[in-house]
């Protein structure tokens, strides 16, 4: 076993553009991100797409289209 292969583990904290932290496994300390899960386009774009989910749901039954 030699020493200074692997580099040192830490716990890391991250930090969002956001302003949203959590600490994840890292070889660096501190590391700074520009999205998040709690921002990520991914995320909001699809909160948004239940949305409007629900408002075709709304228009089919206001319109007795049934939804297949
Ligand atoms: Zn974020």
């Amino acid at each position: 076993m030699k020493d200074g292969i692997h580099p040192e583990y830490h716990q890391a904290k991250v930090i969002c553009n956001c302003g949203n932290e959590f600490v994840t496994g890292s070889t660096k300390k501190e590391i700074h991100v520009e999205v998040c899960s709690k921002c990520h386009p991914f995320y909001t774009g699809q909160q948004k797409a239940t949305a409007a989910r629900g408002r075709i749901d709304k228009f089919n039954r206001k319109y007795g289209i049934k939804a297949e």
